[in-house]
């Protein structure tokens, strides 16, 4: 048997980080056993489905590294969903429903009112062949209800443990709308079959679906694949993060700087046992993945934790990788080794190299505290001209030195802040022999 995972979103907007991780564990148990991952676009919602954000999750996808062995769209496959849909009607399993939202609504209520649990009274499956055809005329197609057993549903979930949900508690799935669209549920459940899918992972918000896909899959007369079910991601005070996803697309993060391999990491380990390392490949990070490490409580993400692990991954990369980002910045080629070996460990995200070679190439804005006005004067005039070298600085500070009697923290922080507009940076010897301009006050 061939392991074989799906990732399945819906190109109804970007994928988020929450996304990421269904993703990404689906990848990383199909990597570990040499098995099979398969993209699917659920995308039999025609209104909310869009070519745009079908690209743009692969585009995403591939930034990430994240390669598919196939890639299955939904709306090519209506006519297997049809078919199996005939299946269930003809083993009695399926059965057609009238009601509106608002009367649907309305039993709701009233079975909250008495303090029943909310799930639909199966009113459509009394009705006689001649309601039924009544119905038909004036409220046109109903819905089609998948009719469950009303038995325990049980498995044992990968993440959760052993799980068991009662199906009476559930309402009879509406697995095809009244326009005669075809509903997740039953779409993923015809593909999960057809494509020999064997491990589902997803979000525990997917725990009910599961329990209901589970009775589907046995009325087609097919076994069910091992499910798993991780926890949500809520924001770093533990917040709901449902409405900040939209900030937290994988494109996003990759414009604000964030490099893959820190965005795999730490979402590889974040909500298990295991401590976040930082992997040089998706491949180091297959061979450690355990999903029995990952936990049931709602997993924090903080995206800060990103930019430490970015900033890391930054100051190890040979000049060869940022190489084109140099040149982008006007860099002459001359000075392009010394400015990526100076800046490095001095940047958080390669958007930080910009500010760095502006200060090189143009100087800065020197920040001078009032009571070291004079000195820096003193200090500015003793300036020697272009070029400047590696020993720039520490004749500077030398004559600085005997010139004014200053010495130690009070002689290079206010230089340094007066020369970088900073009061932090690389060392100030590698600044100076990197400064195309003499700095003036
Ligand atoms: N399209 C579904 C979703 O994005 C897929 C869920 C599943 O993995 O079965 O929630």
């Amino acid at each position: 048997m061939t392991i074989t995972t799906r990732f399945a979103p819906s190109p109804t907007g970007y994928i988020h980080v929450g996304n990421l991780r269904t993703a990404l564990f689906n990848y990383l148990i199909a990597r570990k056993s040499g098995g099979r991952f398969i993209l699917r676009l659920d995308d039999t919602d025609p209104e909310r489905s869009k070519q745009e954000y079908a690209d743009a999750i692969q585009e995403d996808l591939e930034w990430l590294g994240i390669t598919w062995d196939r890639i299955e769209r939904q709306s090519d496959r209506l006519d297997r969903y049809a078919a199996e849909a005939e299946r269930l009607r003809t083993a009695g399993r399926f059965y057609e429903a009238w009601e509106t939202p608002t009367e649907l609504d309305l039993k709701r209520k009233k079975q909250l009112n008495m303090g029943q649990p909310p799930v639909y009274d199966r009113a459509a499956l009394k009705l006689s062949a001649d309601d039924q055809v009544r119905m038909r005329a004036e409220r046109g197609q109903g819905v089609w209800r998948f009719l469950l057993d009303q038995e325990r549903i049980e498995w044992e979930d990968g993440i959760l443990g052993p799980l068991s949900i009662d199906a009476g508690s559930v309402s009879d799935p509406v697995l095809i709308r009244a326009d005669g669209q075809v509903l997740y549920t039953f779409a993923s459940v015809v593909d999960d079959i057809d494509m020999g899918i064997t491990h589902v992972v997803r979000g525990a918000d997917h725990v009910t679906n599961t329990a209901t896909q589970i009775q589907i899959m046995a009325a087609l007369g097919a076994g069910h694949p091992a499910f798993a079910h991780h926890s949500l991601l809520t924001g770093a005070q533990g917040e709901a993060l449902s409405k900040r996803l939209g900030t937290l697309s994988l494109r996003d993060l990759r414009a604000a700087g964030v490099e893959r391999m820190a965005l795999l990491s730490l979402m590889a380990r974040l909500g298990s046992s295991q401590p976040v390392v930082l992997a040089g490949s998706l491949d180091e990070l297959a061979e450690g993945f355990d999903l029995s490490q990952f936990g049931a409580a709602p997993t924090k993400f903080d995206e800060a934790d990103l930019y430490p692990l970015t900033a890391r991954i930054l100051q190890e990369l040979p000049l060869s990788a940022v190489a084109g980002d140099i040149a982008a910045l006007g860099v002459p080629d001359r000075l392009a080794a010394d400015f990526w070996d100076v800046a490095r460990a001095n940047i958080t995200t390669k958007a930080d190299l910009a500010g760095w070679w502006r200060l090189f190439r143009d100087g800065a804005t020197p920040v001078v505290d009032a009571e070291d006005s004079d000195f820096i004067a003193q200090a500015f005039a003793m300036l020697p001209d272009l070029p400047y070298d590696a020993e720039t600085w520490s004749k500077w500070t030398n004559a600085v030195k005997d010139a004014t009697g200053r010495k130690g923290k009070g002689l290079f922080m206010p230089l340094r802040k007066a020369v970088t507009g900073r009061e932090k940076g690389p060392e100030m010897a590698d600044v100076m022999r990197l400064l195309q301009k003499k700095p003036t006050l």
